[in-house]
């Protein structure tokens, strides 16, 4: 028999940004397809209309392409849209809607939403499971066609009958559910739109989907898809169900606790390759001590079996770790584009005043992300206002360190050789030497003089930046500061 090919979607519903559970979602399911050989599709569920944003399918479309996920099939921002964004196969879903109750698998349903109000009101007071009471099913057919005639609104349910319902996860085994808690779904509702569980069921089907791979909140919807694949007499896709994201304190990932659009994280300057090694390992492990994956490793190794059951925690410090990691082995010329978009939002960033390859080389060993990069580069464009304690330092007297900055002075008004890092350290290093100062007690005032930091990258890569007018403008504030003490 001919193996069938690996066909995976991710199925957004375009009702905002990129949540990060999404961008893992989608990357699973690339993962798995690529690793197949198989398909990915991206398909737009935009049923729901009052949750619909306009602006946000192209959103998860650029947010998807900067991450390089990048599908097989799916919409084209530049239209039509064509098969992949829902609200344009209406006329299938509805088609399909009357095959179903053509066979008695699914039936209207006139209630008002009084009525069902009212059921609801009274099994909650009973602590009843709030569902439908089936009312509609009882109609006759000149009841039906009467009230169709008269256009009154309507609703299509599927007709769920007493049993149970099972299916078998990839990730959590065997799910077995009483039907007697299975609602009779609406499928199609009163605006004319199918509900996401139809269109969904409709669409994985037609699309030829062999493994829908989506996350653990969707488990309940399960039942109801399987009884839909039933009705249509359809063998199902393989489903995996992929563990919750979690914040620290064990809650469901929310936007209280941090960011939980993909897009703020690459707006911080996280690199889209830190993100995607991070998320991945949030639920999968590849078995062993390995940590660091690009995405063509992740293809290599990614195994669905090995994703687990519980939540997965996400843990920002080792996104931080990761993040750093890659910025710090990243050619300097591939940070520029994204460094310069986050300083150019900075008030204290004057473009002209350093190089930029110089600035990224000086920090990029020592951030978080890009944005951390941009802060801390202000003290190059503004010397921060710091103490003279900080400058004198404990151990050291005022007196001895204005005498060192003095001397220091000095030594860079007459300084003839080039001014770069290397020849700036060993000639200073020399002539501390030769003065009988120690590194500890003479570089600290020179750095706390130039950076206005505690804590800064080396003095003398700083003061090769600044360059000379700078250096000694700032030693001359310093000697000032312990001039009015
Ligand atoms: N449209 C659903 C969502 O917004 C898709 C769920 C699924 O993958 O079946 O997540």
């Amino acid at each position: 028999m001919k193996k069938q090919t690996v066909r995976t979607r991710f199925a957004p519903s375009p009702t905002g940004f990129l949540h990060i559970g999404g961008l893992r979602t989608a990357l699973y399911n690339y993962l798995f397809a690529k690793k197949n050989q198989g398909q990915f599709i991206l398909r737009i569920e935009d049923t729901d209309r009052e949750r619909y944003q306009p602006e946000a399918m192209s959103t998860i479309i650029d947010t998807l392409k900067k991450f390089g996920i990048n599908y097989d099939e799916g919409p084209d921002l530049s239209g039509p849209y064509g098969p992949y964004i829902q609200s344009e196969r209406l006329e299938i879903y509805r088609k399909k809607i009357d095959e179903l109750i053509a066979n008695n698998r699914a039936y209207y349903c006139f209630c008002s939403s009084e009525r069902l109000e009212k059921i609801r009101t009274s099994q909650s007071k009973k602590s009843l499971p709030t569902k439908y009471d089936k009312h509609c099913l009882q109609l006759k057919s000149s009841e039906i066609n009467a009230n169709l005639k008269n256009n009154l609104p309507y609703v299509v349910r599927l007709k769920v009958d007493p049993g149970e319902t099972q299916f078998t996860d990839l990730i959590r085994g065997v799910i077995k559910v009483n039907n007697e808690t299975i609602d009779d779904q609406i499928l199609l509702k009163s605006d004319g739109y199918p509900t996401y569980h139809l269109a969904n069921v409709v669409d994985d089907y037609l699309m030829k989907i062999t493994h829908v791979i989506r996350g653990e909140e969707w488990v309940p919807s399960t039942p109801k898809h399987v009884l839909l694949y039933k009705a249509f007499n359809w063998d199902m896709p393989i489903f995996a169900h992929l563990p919750l994201l979690l914040n620290k304190d064990k809650s469901k990932l929310s936007k209280r606790q941090g960011d939980v659009a993909a897009n703020d994280y690459l707006n911080k300057g996280y690199l889209p390759e830190a993100i995607i090694n991070f998320i991945a390992l949030l639920g999968w492990n590849p078995g062993n001590d390995k940590e660091f994956f690009s995405l063509d490793e992740l293809i290599q190794n990614f195994d669905l079996k090995k994703v687990q059951k519980s939540g997965a925690i996400f843990n920002l410090d080792k996104l931080n770790w990761f993040n750093s990691h890659y910025i710090a082995n990243k050619p300097t010329k591939d940070l520029l584009k994204n460094v310069k978009t986050i300083l150019s939002k900075k008030d204290f960033y004057k473009p002209d005043l350093f190089s930029l390859e110089q600035i990224i080389d000086l920090f990029k060993s020592r951030v978080n992300n890009l944005e951390d990069l941009a802060n801390k580069t202000q003290f190059l464009f503004r010397l921060p206002d710091y103490s003279v304690e900080l400058l004198v330092n404990k151990k050291n007297e005022p007196k001895k360190v204005k005498e060192i900055l003095n001397y220091f002075l000095n030594i860079i008004l007459n300084y003839q050789k080039s001014w770069t890092t290397e020849e700036l350290k060993n000639y200073f290093d020399k002539k501390r030497e030769s003065a009988k100062y120690t590194r500890a007690e003479s570089f600290w005032p020179l750095r706390v003089a130039i950076t206005g930091l505690e804590n800064s990258p080396d003095v003398f890569a700083v003061m090769s930046l600044l360059g000379k007018e700078e250096t000694i403008m700032r030693i001359n504030i310093a000697i000032e500061k312990i001039n009015q003490i």
